[in-house]
């Protein structure tokens, strides 16, 4: 209980009083690369939460448009979207379809993301741009383009007491080094500080940034890791909780994120890894 006086210079934050399946209530989504994996369950686990969602897809149409239907089974909206996270001209089209459709946005989740690995003697600098472009210049051209329109409109408290919301879909990998994917931890260990140095820029106009590390997360991205039981036993040594990680793990976590539950969580890596980060290699004393 707050006994506390609050003096009119330090104003108290107007905290949410809602059950968690209206904690985005009325709040309008964007999640990057939706149609499958990770990104899927982020968009079922915020249209649970009362979001209206709008789900980009590069490929796969039939498989976005049916996490549609499902969603809208939540008796939400859901609209789905195509672009190539990495193409500026089509990031801003996809933006504008939104705002057309939706009004404004509120939660952006940069989810979109793919592996092209390779001895690094052998990798090609196309392979270097490819990874690079979609992991990390697409989270650049959307954060862009969802930060104009928070600022743009500014906060509504009757939505959120914060005027937007991004959030990052990181790795571990952008702090545990990974030979043989170096263009992909690169390209993590890029949205790290991408992401803290726009929390800081943000902060000022209630904008907050943060990002999620997932760990080993059972989807199509690294079934070799978990597709035999002699490779899901390898992957264990890696993981001290002793699992791996299922997506909508991840989905309520960017829930709670960007809800006002989290208002005053700014700027963070938040890792949804089972202990990855913990050296398991020193479990037993090293
Ligand atoms: P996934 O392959 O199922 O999902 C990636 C999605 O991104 C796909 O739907 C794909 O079509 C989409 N995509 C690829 N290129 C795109 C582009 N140019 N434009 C728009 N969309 C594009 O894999 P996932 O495991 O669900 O991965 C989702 C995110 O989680 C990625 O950023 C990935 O790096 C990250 N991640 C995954 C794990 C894991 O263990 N699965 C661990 C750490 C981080």
């Amino acid at each position: 209980m707050d006994t506390l006086v609050h003096p009119s210079y330090l104003p108290k934050p107007v905290m949410p009083q809602v059950p968690p399946q209206q904690m985005l209530l009325g709040q309008k989504a964007l999640v990057t690369g939706a149609s499958s994996g990770i990104g899927l369950a982020i968009a079922m686990a915020l249209g649970q939460a009362g979001a209206d969602v709008v789900i980009n897809y590069v490929a796969d149409e039939d498989k976005a448009q049916h996490a549609c239907e499902e969603i809208r089974h939540l008796g939400v909206r859901a609209e789905a979207i195509r672009a190539d996270v990495s193409d500026e001209a089509q990031v801003k089209a996809m933006f504008s379809r939104m705002l057309d459709h939706f009004g404004t946005i509120d939660v952006l989740v940069n989810n979109a993301g793919l592996q092209q690995d390779a001895a690094f003697e052998d990798l090609t600098l196309a392979q270097w741009n490819k990874v690079i472009g979609v992991n990390l210049t697409g989270q650049f051209l959307c954060a862009r383009e969802a930060v104009r329109e928070f600022k743009r409109r500014g906060v509504n408290p009757a939505v959120s007491c914060a005027a937007g919301k991004v959030l990052c879909i990181s790795s571990v990998h952008e702090v545990i080094p990974w030979g043989g994917h170096v263009n992909y931890a690169a390209s993590k260990g890029g949205v790290m500080l991408m992401m803290k140095s726009l929390a800081q820029e943000v902060a000022p106009y209630r904008i907050r940034v943060n990002s999620i590390c997932p760990g080993a997360i059972r989807t199509p991205i690294n079934m070799e890791a978990w597709g035999t039981q002699e490779a899901y036993n390898e992957l264990l040594k890696l993981i001290p909780y002793k699992r791996i990680g299922e997506a909508d793990e991840i989905g309520r976590a960017v829930v709670w994120l960007a809800s006002d539950y989290a208002d005053y969580v700014h700027g963070i890596s938040l890792f949804v890894d089972g202990g990855m980060c913990l050296y398991p290699g020193f479990e037993t004393g090293g």
